[in-house]
C-alpha cells in the first residue's frame, strides 16, 4: 500500500482513465458501507441524544429499487467487492431480508455484512442466513444490564445476547461485537467483555470513539485511547500481536493468551489508518462519501430521479472518490466535525 504523501488534499491532477474508486493517494475503494436509515431504536449517548433526532423524510430516504441499482452500479462498474448495511439501525428498514436477497442476487455477487444493534435479529437470523447475509457485527458495549441500559438508555441487553447467539446458530460466523469504552461508565469492564466474547467464540472488536455524536459532545481528553484499551485488557490477560494479515481492515488484532482467541483494537484516533482505507459511502438518502469524516458529498439521489444513466452515476461517483483526502485530520488543528452525524452517515 503507498503511504499517503505530506499534502492532506486531493491532487488537482487529471483522473486516470480507470473503472475502479480510485483516488490521488494510490487507495481503490472496493469497500461499500450503505447506510439503509438514520432512524434508530437505542439513544446511545455517544452517538445521540435522549430525544433522538430530526430523522431523514421518508421521501428523501432512497426506495429499494433505487438501493439495488446504486448497489448493481457499485459491483458491476465500480469494482466494489464487498458491502456492509448500517445506519441508523438497518433493522428498522421494512422488509430487509428481500433486500438482501435483492443484493446478494447481484453479479459479481458482493460479500454482504451487516452492522447491527441486534434488537429483534434473533428470530430474524435464519432468514437473513436464507437470504444470503454473509456475516453481522453486532454492537454491546456492556454485558451489564444496568451498564447496557444507562449507554444506550434502553433496557434491551438480553435483545441483544440472543442475536448473538442466533447469528452463531444460522451460521453468520464470524459473529463479531463492537464494543465502545466510556470513561467511569464501562472502563472497568472492557475484560469482562472480552471474557464473554471468549467464552461464546465471538470475535470483540473495540473502537476509539470518535467526534461523529449528534450532540458534539466527544472530547479527546476524555477519550479512552487504543494503548489505556490495551492496557485495561493486560491487567487479566497477555496480549501478542496476531499473525493475521491486516490488509484494509482498521483493526490491530491481539492473540489473547497465546491464542487461538483474539482481540481486535481500532485506533481511529490516535493511529489512524487512513493510508490503507478501501471504503466508499452511500447515506440512506442517496449521498455518496468518500470519508466518514468528509465535510463534502455528492447527491446521487437525484441523478437516480433525474433519469441518470448507469454511466453518469458511476463516473459521479469515480469523481468523488478521485477528491478524496488523505485522512481525517482528527488530530489537526482547526477539525470541524463533519455536519451529519455517524448514525446519518452510517457508521
Ligand atoms: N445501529 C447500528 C449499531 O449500533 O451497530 C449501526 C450503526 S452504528 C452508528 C455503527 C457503529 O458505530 C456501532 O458499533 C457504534 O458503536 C459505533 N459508533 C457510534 N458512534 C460512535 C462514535 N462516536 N465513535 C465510535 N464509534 C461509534
Ligand atoms: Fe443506534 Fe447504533 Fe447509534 Fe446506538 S450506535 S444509537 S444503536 S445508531
Amino acid at each position: 500500500m503507498p503511504s499517503v504523501p505530506g499534502a492532506r488534499s486531493a491532487s488537482t491532477r487529471p483522473r486516470p482513465d480507470s473503472p475502479a474508486l480510485i483516488d490521488t493517494f494510490g487507495r481503490v475503494a472496493t469497500d461499500l458501507r450503505v447506510s439503509l436509515t438514520d432512524k434508530c431504536n437505542l439513544r446511545c449517548n455517544y452517538c445521540m441524544p435522549a430525544e433522538g433526532l430530526d430523522w431523514m423524510p421518508d421521501t428523501a430516504v432512497l426506495s429499494d429499487d433505487e438501493l439495488v441499482r446504486l448497489m448493481d452500479i457499485a459491483v458491476r462498474l465500480l469494482g466494489v467487492t464487498d458491502i456492509r448495511l448500517t445506519g441508523g439501525e438497518p433493522l428498522l428498514r421494512p422488509g430487509l431480508e428481500d433486500l438482501v436477497a435483492r443484493i446478494t442476487a447481484l453479479e459479481p455477487r458482493p460479500r454482504l455484512s451487516m452492522t447491527t444493534n441486534g434488537i429483534g435479529f434473533a428470530k430474524r437470523a435464519r432468514a437473513f442466513a436464507e437470504a444470503g447475509l454473509d456475516r453481522i457485527n453486532v454492537s454491546l458495549d456492556s454485558v451489564d444490564r444496568e451498564t447496557f441500559e444507562l449507554i444506550t438508555r434502553r433496557d434491551r441487553l438480553r435483545h441483544v445476547l440472543d442475536a448473538l447467539a442466533a447469528a452463531r446458530e444460522a451460521g453468520l460466523e464470524p459473529v463479531k461485537i463492537n464494543a465502545v469504552l466510556l470513561r467511569e461508565v464501562n472502563e472497568h469492564q472492557a475484560t469482562d467483555l472480552l471474557r464473554f466474547a471468549l467464552e461464546h467464540g465471538y470475535h470483540l472488536r473495540f473502537i476509539e470513539q470518535m467526534p461523529l455524536d449528534a450532540q458534539h459532545g466527544w472530547d479527546r481528553s476524555t477519550m479512552i485511547t487504543a494503548g489505556e484499551i490495551f492496557d485495561l485488557l493486560s491487567t487479566e490477560f497477555t496480549l501478542t500481536p496476531s499473525p493475521a494479515e491486516r490488509g484494509g481492515a482498521p483493526a490491530e488484532r491481539w492473540l489473547v493468551d497465546g491464542g487461538p482467541g483474539e482481540v481486535g483494537i481500532i485506533p481511529s484516533v490516535t493511529r489512524p489508518f487512513c493510508s490503507a482505507c478501501e471504503r466508499t459511502r452511500l447515506t440512506a438518502d442517496g449521498a455518496v462519501r468518500s470519508c466518514l469524516f468528509s465535510s463534502d458529498e455528492t447527491d446521487l439521489r437525484m441523478l437516480l430521479r433525474g433519469g441518470a444513466s448507469d454511466e453518469d452515476i458511476a463516473g459521479t461517483w469515480r469523481a468523488t472518490m478521485w477528491g478524496k483526502l488523505a485522512g481525517h485530520e482528527i488530530n489537526e488543528a482547526g477539525f470541524a466535525q463533519p455536519l451529519r452525524p455517524m448514525s446519518s452517515i452510517g457508521g
